[in-house]
Order: structure tokens, then C-alpha cells, then sequence
């Protein structure tokens, strides 16, 4: 990646794509109503552009492509995500040749470390973290006894808190997962499924990397690059700065897709579906490096952030300076993450239940399927709608 800024973030390529203002749909009927351009909403825009012929109006209310997964240059030329760190990674032959079509890759390995202690070391938990941490080595079987000597039998296991206090005990527990679980959602551990915190398993060996997936690669130009390719088809309009709201009354189209919160497009019926978010705070350094890292993490509850972000490890970019992020949770603004707990999953099902009777509407996505979904499982969930649209299952059919 050169320093250099790209000519526009916005596609602008194809015939029909690009930023329209006003009514961006005019006379015309769409096959398809695509709310969302982010993976969800733009892979099944690719899709039934290219494969079924369809014409697809593709709207999203915020000014940019990609969803959460945009990326742009800041104002110093360094290319940052603005929703947070994107790291690719898959175990998905389908859906790395899908995006693959679309973008080239860098081969990026995702580290983090923790601060901890007053030391960095690395998470998830490993033989160095346990180094580090006791002052002395520990081979893998020795890391399996610590483990196994501190583990608390607990059963059934259910909670956040359940899994790694079964797994590892509780002093690692308090030291790596407490704080930065309770910053993260202003939940308990013990209040969260145990699935969030299964997402980052202590190991017995040497491997540092945050992912063990076989395909870890971050698209060479971007994401936002690699999004400006997917739409770039003459049946694909795409209007930005557009809410569903406007859409729905204006637009003319046969068949919905909607990728935004389940519950917004019920009108609250049954009362909200609690979504976490965060706000962050972009910054650039006039240094070459902060960290040694892409990511470090702050599981003390004392400081206010989770997480600290510097970009050039993830993109490769070279520059003089250096862009960084840090995360600071909260309730209020964009929902970003579903939060997976029994009373929210119950509550998903009665807007389920509801979208099953939608007729012509079908909902894909994070927040559509109030799934803590990382990218790929939302290309392959996409993919999967496309493939039952493509057989002629009706709208209602599970992806
Ligand atoms: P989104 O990207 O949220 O797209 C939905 C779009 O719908 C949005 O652009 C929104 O503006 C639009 N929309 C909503 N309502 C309306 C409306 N009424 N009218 C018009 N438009 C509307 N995944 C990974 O695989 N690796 C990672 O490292 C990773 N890191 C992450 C870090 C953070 C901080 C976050 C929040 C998520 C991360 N993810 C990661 C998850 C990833 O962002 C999602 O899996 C993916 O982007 C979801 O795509 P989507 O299309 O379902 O939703
Ligand atoms: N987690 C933690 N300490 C860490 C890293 C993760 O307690 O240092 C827990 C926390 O609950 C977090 C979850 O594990 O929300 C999943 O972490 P991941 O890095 O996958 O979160 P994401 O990237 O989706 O924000």
C-alpha cells in the first residue's frame, strides 16, 4: 500500500452505481430492495446482479459502502477502520473463493497482546502468557496440570464466567477476562453465554496468533476497495445516505432484503433487542510505531477502553506516522454487537417468528438474524440466501 489517498471511497465506476441524491430511485421498479451495504446486504447485491439478472436498488443510511467493515484514508493519508479493527479469518473454502474474486490479499497473522500485570503478554492465554505471568517456563503438559489444578468443576456450563473458570480457574479468569467482559457488554461474565468469551481458549502451546483459522488475509487495497468491486455492476443502483424509512415509501420494487436491526423493522413490537456499542476515538501518532502488535488489550476495569488498534500491522501500509484506535464501550449509538444471553435470544425469537410470516422479505446479517457473527459467517449466511433464492424457496425458507 503507497501512502497515497484513493480517488473517492465511494463507488462510482459502473454505469448505475455511485452516490445518488434525491430520489435515487425515480420511475424505476426494482426486482430487489437490498437494505444495507455492508457483507450482508452486498455480497446478495453481487449476487442476484450477476448471477440472476435481477435489478437491485441497494440502499444504506449511512454515506459510505462496506457496513461496518468500511475502511478509508484519515486526514494524514493512513488507512484506518472506522468501525474498529477487521481481521479476516476462515475456515471457509466457499467464502474465501467468493471474495477473492472481488480483491487480492496481504497475508496478515492477527496478534494481541494484554496488559496485565504491568506486563504485555500475549492473549489468548499461551505457554509465554504463562511464563511471563509465574516467572518461570512451562511446557505443555505443565500448562495442562496449572490448568487442570486450578480449574473449578462447574456444572452445566452456561455463563461466560462458567467456561474459562472451568477451564483455566479463577485467578486467570479475574485477570484476562472480568474486567474487559464487564467493560465490553456492562454485563457479568456470569450474565453472557458462555459462547463470547469460548471465542478467545486458553492453549498449551506456543502459538501466539489471536486466530487458528487456515485462511487469515486481509484484502490488499482495502475493504472498501474490495466492496467498490462487488457493486461495480450496471443492474446494481446504489443509494447512500438513505434510511429504509424513505425507501419503502418511495421505492418500487417486487422482493426486501433487509440487513438492519430485526427490531427496528418491526417497530419495537415486543420492546427492544439490546445491541452493545462503542464509540471510538481515531487518532494519528507523529511516530513511526506504537506498538509492537495490531492489538493491544486492557483488561482492567480501571481504564475506561478495551482495546488500542494500530492499523499498519493489519494493512502493511508504509508511513511516517501511525493511526490508532481505541474502543470505548457503550450503550448508546450504532448497534454493533447482538448480546448473546438467554432473555435476548428469547426475545430474537419472537421477531423471528414475525419475520416468518413476512411474505417477500427475507433477513440476512448480524443484526438481522441478531447473530454475533464475525465476516465470513455472514458471507457464507448471505451465500446461503442467495443459493435459496436461486432454487425458488419461498422468502421464509431458513438461509
Ligand atoms: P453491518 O456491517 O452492520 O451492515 C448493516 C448495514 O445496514 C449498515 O451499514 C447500516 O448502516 C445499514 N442499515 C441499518 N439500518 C438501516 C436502515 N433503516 N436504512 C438503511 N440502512 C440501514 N468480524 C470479523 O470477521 N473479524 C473481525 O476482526 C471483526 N471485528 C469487528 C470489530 C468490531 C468493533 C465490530 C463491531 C465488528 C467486528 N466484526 C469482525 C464483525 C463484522 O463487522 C460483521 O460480521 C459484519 O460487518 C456484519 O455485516 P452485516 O452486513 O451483517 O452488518
Ligand atoms: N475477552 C476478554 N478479554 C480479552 C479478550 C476477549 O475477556 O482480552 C472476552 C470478552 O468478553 C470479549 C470476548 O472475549 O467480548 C470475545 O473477544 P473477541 O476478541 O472475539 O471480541 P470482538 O473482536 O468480537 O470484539
Amino acid at each position: 500500500l503507497s501512502t497515497r489517498r484513493p480517488a473517492a471511497v465511494l463507488p462510482g465506476r459502473g454505469a448505475s452505481t455511485g452516490r445518488v441524491v434525491g430520489k435515487p430511485w425515480g420511475q424505476k421498479r426494482y426486482d430487489y430492495l437490498i437494505v444495507g451495504a455492508g457483507f450482508a446486504g452486498s455480497v446478495l447485491a453481487e449476487r442476484l446482479a450477476a448471477d440472476g439478472k435481477q435489478h437491485v436498488l441497494l440502499i444504506d443510511k449511512r454515506h459510505h459502502i462496506g457496513g461496518n467493515a468500511y475502511d478509508c484514508h484519515n486526514a494524514d493519508g493512513l488507512l484506518i477502520h472506522r468501525y474498529g479493527p477487521h481481521i479476516l479469518h476462515t475456515n471457509s473454502d466457499n467464502v474465501v473463493s467468493y471474495l477473492s474474486r472481488f480483491t487480492d490479499w496481504r497475508p496478515y497473522e492477527h496478534r494481541v497482546l494484554a496488559s496485565v500485570d504491568g506486563m504485555l503478554v500475549p492473549m489468548p492465554i499461551n505457554l509465554t502468557t504463562l511464563a511471563r505471568l509465574y516467572g518461570r517456563p512451562f511446557s505443555p503438559d505443565e500448562a495442562e496440570q496449572f490448568f487442570a489444578m486450578h480449574a473449578e468443576p462447574v456444572d452445566p456450563v452456561l455463563t461466560s464466567e462458567d467456561i474459562v473458570v472451568s477451564k483455566i480457574g479463577r485467578q486467570l479468569y479475574e485477570k484476562f477476562f472480568r474486567g474487559y467482559t464487564r467493560k465490553q457488554w456492562g454485563l457479568d461474565p456470569s450474565q453472557l453465554d458462555s459462547a463470547v468469551a469460548a471465542r478467545v481458549p486458553a492453549r498449551t502451546s506456543l502459538d501466539d496468533r489471536y486466530f487458528t483459522d487456515a485462511f487469515q488475509k486481509m484484502p490488499a487495497e482495502g475493504y472498501t476497495r474490495m466492496f467498490e468491486r462487488m457493486l461495480d455492476h450496471p443492474n446494481i443502483t446504489l443509494a447512500l445516505g438513505v434510511d429504509f424509512r424513505d425507501a419503502r415509501r418511495g421505492a418500487s420494487f417486487e422482493s426486501l432484503i433487509y440487513t438492519g436491526p430485526i427490531d427496528e423493522y418491526f417497530g419495537y413490537r415486543h420492546g427492544r433487542l439490546p445491541y452493545r456499542s462503542l464509540r471510538f476515538e481515531h487518532r494519528t501518532l507523529r511516530q513511526p510505531w506504537l506498538q509492537t502488535v495490531g492489538v493491544v488489550n486492557y483488561p482492567a476495569e480501571a481504564v475506561p477502553y478495551t482495546r488500542v488498534t494500530e492499523y499498519k500491522h493489519l494493512t502493511g501500509q508504509r508511513h511516517p506516522h501511525t493511526a490508532i484506535t481505541y474502543e470505548y464501550p457503550s450503550d448508546i449509538g450504532d448497534p454493533y454487537y447482538p448480546i448473546p444471553r438467554p432473555e435476548n435470544a428469547a426475545l430474537y425469537r419472537r421477531y423471528q417468528a414475525l419475520a416468518d410470516e413476512e411474505t417477500g422479505v427475507r433477513f440476512v446479517g448480524r443484526l438481522a438474524t441478531y447473530r454475533y457473527y464475525n465476516m465470513d459467517q455472514v458471507v457464507a449466511q448471505a451465500l446461503a440466501t442467495y443459493a435459496s433464492i436461486a432454487r425458488g424457496d419461498t422468502p421464509a425458507a431458513p438461509a
